[in-house]
């Protein structure tokens, strides 16, 4: 089953990492800050608001923009997002504020939210302005461990050293932002403003331990337990999962978090004239075919294992997709890979879709349907590993299917807590930031009742 929508091809001479969303001038986001309505009051907040995971007064930081007051504006936001010049980039604001925006429903085009959060928080960089939630309160109550340095354990950091307690923050890499510097698709956002947002975290007082692996063959879970009153997990996911079909060791397959990084060294895979095969139906399968096409790709297409309408991904960006040109070849699975050395095409077989109440189809492949699709490069992007193997060393957490189960506050059982990917198995960076600043709010309640020494 195949379907090709080929209506704005991209440019070839296109930048290959130009942003999707780029920035707004002066001008530009007064006439579009003009276009709110200002809905919601006291009690009521507006849909965007609502929608926003981190729920950043989003008419408030718009109606400064429009007073010309962007710096005001930049504090309205990251008084609720720590990150939140990094989520006007990557936010899937389709899907959320702009997504629940009044006007959309009256069949308008939505306020460009993202694009005036990007806005606001870029002048607030520019101009290294320090806003008033950057200053942590002067007590120094607890001492509180996070382990990752992710978005989850960034936001919780901020959330608990505003409000007095000390943090620091261990990582395994010697990188700070979890997937933020190596796993989001540069035409979304290469690295900036991250560093920006890293450096208001040290300005407030978080101490980074880079390099620091925590459990077995790193510090262990009892001196971490005695130097500190609560331990907040955000320890995320691991590296791809692997197929493990004939061929999978050739030349020329790619996991998909390998490619993302290949690309932000700023070397990326040579394309040109390729034909590519994405196997994946997840975000990051389209955004990695996306990248391919804008690396000159002969043509790039995505095999899924299930339709169009079971696809994980987002269904704007997989509109946008096909019509910059990237093909789909639904209900196909891969059986082995094909080459000599380098990979050269995939045997692959169509499937049927079982329906499973609650649940997605379950696809099961149909016998002498195989054909083969040429691939001179191909990309797996069929999700990450789970970190059951750290996660396992601590017998009181609770795991269901490898994710990690807390209540709703965050809470796992004794000084732990938790947030983000460990616990979603994979959800957006505004969605660990509000994991993150309800663990904290959680653990911050629990040393006020004195439940945590
Ligand atoms: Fe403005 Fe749309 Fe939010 Fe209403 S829903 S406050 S119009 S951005």
């Amino acid at each position: 089953m195949t379907m090709t929508v080929q209506q704005k091809k991209i440019e070839p001479a296109q930048d290959a990492f130009r942003e999707l969303r780029g920035p707004l001038t002066e001008d530009k986001a007064i006439v579009a800050a003009s276009r709110c309505l200002e809905c919601g009051r006291e009690g009521n907040p507006a849909p965007c608001t609502v929608a926003c995971p981190t729920h950043i007064d989003i008419p408030r930081f718009i109606r400064q923009i429009y007073r010309g007051e962007p710096l005001a504006s930049a504090d309205t936001i990251f008084t609720a997002n720590v990150l939140g010049g990094s989520c006007a980039r990557v936010c899937p604001v389709e899907e959320l504020c702009e997504g629940s925006c009044v006007l959309v429903q009256e069949g308008r085009r939505a306020v460009e939210i993202g694009r005036l959060q990007r806005y606001a928080t870029d002048a607030a960089f520019a101009l290294e302005h320090q806003s008033l939630s950057d200053r942590p309160a002067k007590r120094s109550r607890g001492h509180i461990g996070i382990i990752g340095a992710g978005p989850a354990g960034l936001a919780c950091a901020a959330e608990l050293l505003r409000v007095g307690h000390q943090v620091t923050i261990y990582e395994a890499r010697s990188q700070i932002g979890g997937l933020i510097p190596t796993a989001i698709a540069p035409y979304k956002q290469w690295t900036e403003p991250l560093p920006q947002e890293v450096a208001v975290l040290r300005r407030l007082g978080v101490q980074f331990k880079l390099g620091q692996a925590v459990g077995e063959g790193g510090l262990s879970w009892q001196q971490l337990e005695a130097r500190h009153e609560a331990i907040f997990l955000g320890v995320g996911l691991g590296a791809d999962v692997l197929v493990s079909l004939p061929g999978a060791d050739l030349k020329g397959i790619w996991p998909s978090l390998e490619f993302i990084e290949q690309l932000k060294s700023g070397n990326p895979p040579e394309l040109a004239g390729r034909w590519v095969a994405v196997i994946g139906g997840g975000n990051t399968a389209i955004d990695v075919a996306r990248e391919a096409l804008r690396l000159q790709a002969s043509q790039v297409t995505v095999l899924y294992r299930r339709d169009e309408a079971a696809m994980p991904a987002y269904a704007h960006e997989v509109r946008e997709a096909k019509e910059e040109g990237v093909r789909f070849q639904w209900q196909t699975m891969p059986l082995r890979f094909l080459g000599a050395g380098q990979v050269s095409g995939i045997e692959c077989r169509c499937t049927r879709l079982v329906p499973v109440p609650g649940d997605r189809p379950r696809p099961e492949p149909v016998e002498g349907s195989e054909f083969t699709a040429r691939a001179d490069v191909v990309i797996l992007a069929i999700g990450q590993r789970k970190r059951t193997e750290l996660l396992e060393q601590l017998p009181d957490l609770h795991l269901k299917r490898g994710l990690l189960q807390t209540d709703e506050r965050g809470y796992a059982s004794g000084k732990y807590y938790a947030g983000g990917d460990c616990l979603t198995g994979g959800a957006t960076v505004v969605e660990a930031v509000a994991q993150g600043k309800r663990a904290a709010q959680a653990i911050h309640q629990d040393i006020e009742r004195g439940l945590l020494s």
